[in-house]
């Protein structure tokens, strides 16, 4: 069995939006064991999406296909599916009755254009939407040399709703039809402190094709994810699986694995925080609050009232990093104070603050512990990089406060 994936929309074949969808969609295949051959992109136009899904379903026994699913004129995907399995649209009264209330429930009328989103091929099954009002279409269409029927799943083009769909109707549909039926569960471990290629290269033969279980690496902003996946008759078969793979991996990765699931590092630095009965306040310079911000959320994630506050000051500010992390320290009364700005340089122009090099700075009973960045990436993404490096700092400086630990040294690197 292999599998096409096809994404639709204008926005995505003149280049406007990368498509991401067929990235995501096809690492969930490989989870699953069905392999990939082909990546189809077309545009909103009935007669492109007529060629593309005759070649797919000719050619592949499971076609996934997202966007096109929408009340527009220029969302097709339905009418496209009708022509190629040679069947009529209908209106579905239940799908109907779920849109309106959809709207209804939020007290608006439901634009007329949105009927449309009730109409399905004769024969397909709608897909649940929980998180928008464009039902997917399960259709199975027949192939020209006999056999089996070609599986197609259309999801709506919406990167959230597409995930949510797969997570509780496409991937158990397809997990169904694997002659090695079963069940599939997941761990992820979340890291941060090193890069990507270098963590692999810790984990030596865990990342490859075809080990059971299966263990997958993905970057997002320096947050590195591992993810295991393991097939088993039931759910407690794949946790014994998956126990062992994730003591072998935390074994090697130690204190770069920081989480679990949809973890940040600030929940981490937190909890550690709570669990040391610990504070923490905070001071930055060209950061836009962001540490402030994460932490504050994270508090909020977890009802802890360990952040003590962060207070953001201009980039005039003369006085260094290291300076105003103990001022904040003292003036708060926090276990901790984490202080994030430019280097101050001590130029013959006095020019003060170059914007690339950045110093962050923790205080805390141990003493001081300094990091200082050139940092990579561009706008935001250099921006959470760098929050979640001083995050990170604050996480391991409240590990190493938590009773029955050795404390810190007061190092400096
Ligand atoms: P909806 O009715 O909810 O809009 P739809 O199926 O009509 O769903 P589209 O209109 O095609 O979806 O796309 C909606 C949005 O989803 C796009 O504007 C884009 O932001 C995002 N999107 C669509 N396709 C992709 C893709 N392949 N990769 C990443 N994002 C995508």
């Amino acid at each position: 069995m292999r599998a096409e994936v096809i994404s639709i929309g204008d926005e995505l074949t003149t280049g406007q939006r990368l498509d991401t969808n067929s990235q995501w969609i096809s690492r969930e295949l490989g989870v699953l064991g069905i392999p990939v051959a082909f990546h189809t992109t077309i545009t909103d136009s009935l007669d492109d999406g007529l060629d593309a899904f005759q070649i797919a379903v000719a050619r592949a026994e499971v076609v996934i296909v997202t966007g096109g699913l929408g009340p527009t004129a220029d969302d097709l995907t339905r009418e496209v599916l009708a022509a190629v399995a040679g069947e009529p649209l209908e209106l579905v009264a239940t799908a109907l009755a779920d849109v309106e209330s959809r709207f209804a429930n939020r007290g608006v009328a439901m634009p007329a254009s949105n009927r449309q989103q009730a109409m399905f091929p004769r024969g397909s099954v709608p897909i649940p939407n929980p998180e928008g009002t464009a039902p997917g279409i399960e259709i199975a269409i027949p192939r020209a040399g006999g056999g089996a029927p070609a599986r197609v799943f259309a999801l709506p083009g919406v990167p959230g709703e597409m995930h949510s769909m797969w997570q509780a109707t496409v991937g158990p549909a397809l997990l169904k039809m694997l002659p090695e039926a079963g069940t599939i569960r997941f761990r992820r471990l979340k890291c941060f402190g090193a890069g990507e290629s270098a963590i692999e290269a810790m984990l030596p033969d865990l990342i490859r094709r075809g080990r059971d279980p299966l263990v997958g690496i993905t970057a997002h902003e320096a947050t590195i994810t591992l993810r295991i996946a393991a097939r088993g008759d039931h759910d407690a078969a794949c946790e014994e699986k998956i126990a062992p793979t994730e003591a072998l991996i935390r074994g090697c990765l130690g204190e770069l694995v920081y989480g679990t699931e949809d973890d940040e590092v600030e929940d981490a630095a937190i909890r550690n925080l709570a669990a040391s009965g610990g504070s923490v306040a905070t001071v930055e310079i060209g950061s836009l609050g962001l540490v402030a911000a994460l932490l504050a959320q994270a508090a909020a994630r977890e009802k802890s009232g360990c952040f003590a506050g962060g207070v953001v000051l201009p980039l005039t500010t003369v006085l260094p990093v290291a300076e105003l992390a103990e001022l904040r320290r003292r003036e708060t009364g926090a276990t901790f104070a984490l202080a994030v700005g430019p280097v101050v340089r001590n130029s013959a122009s006095g020019s003060g603050r170059p914007a690339d090099a950045v110093e962050m700075v923790l205080v805390g009973p141990a003493g001081a512990v300094t990091i200082c960045h050139t940092l990579g990436g561009a706008g935001t993404v250099r921006l959470s990089r760098l929050a979640k490096t001083a995050l990170d700092m604050l996480r391991k400086g409240a590990a190493r406060s938590l009773p029955g630990t050795p404390s810190g040294s007061g190092e400096t690197s």
